[in-house]
């Protein structure tokens, strides 16, 4: 998709930390991360969010959660992490390609 950064991402034409791939995914370092561990799961197919997610693709939902937990044994120190999507403007969503915070390396509180 033009004039989407993601996109241009995994086309290779922005420079980016590449932490993971698969078919189906890469994962990124985030470039503003907002905790010790900052990592974007992005599908590699344009998907606005998950308002706009369809059957055909649901199985790509499954896919971040295991990515999320290659991701966790790899970690030293806890495994544990926190998974978030941000879907729609008033939920804080900026990046208009599906995606996936993975967040660990510190306590995060309850909410
Ligand atoms: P969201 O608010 O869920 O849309 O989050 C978008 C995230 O993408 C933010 O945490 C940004 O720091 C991150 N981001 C934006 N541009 C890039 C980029 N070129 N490389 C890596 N992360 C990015
Ligand atoms: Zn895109």
């Amino acid at each position: 998709m033009q004039d989407c950064i993601f996109c241009k991402i995994i086309e290779g034409n922005v420079p980016t930390t590449l932490i993971d791939q698969n078919d189906d995914l890469i994962v990124i370092k985030d470039i503003a991360p907002k905790a010790p561990i900052h990592y974007l799961i992005i599908p590699r197919k344009h998907i606005n969010n998950v308002l706009e997610l369809e059957e055909q693709d649901a199985h790509l939902m499954a896919k971040i959660a295991l990515m999320a937990k290659k991701l966790s044994q790899k970690l030293s120190g806890s495994q544990s992490f926190r998974l978030i999507m941000n879907n729609g403007a008033d939920a804080g969503q900026k990046v208009w390609h599906m995606h996936c915070h993975f967040i660990s390396g510190h306590h995060v509180s309850d909410f």
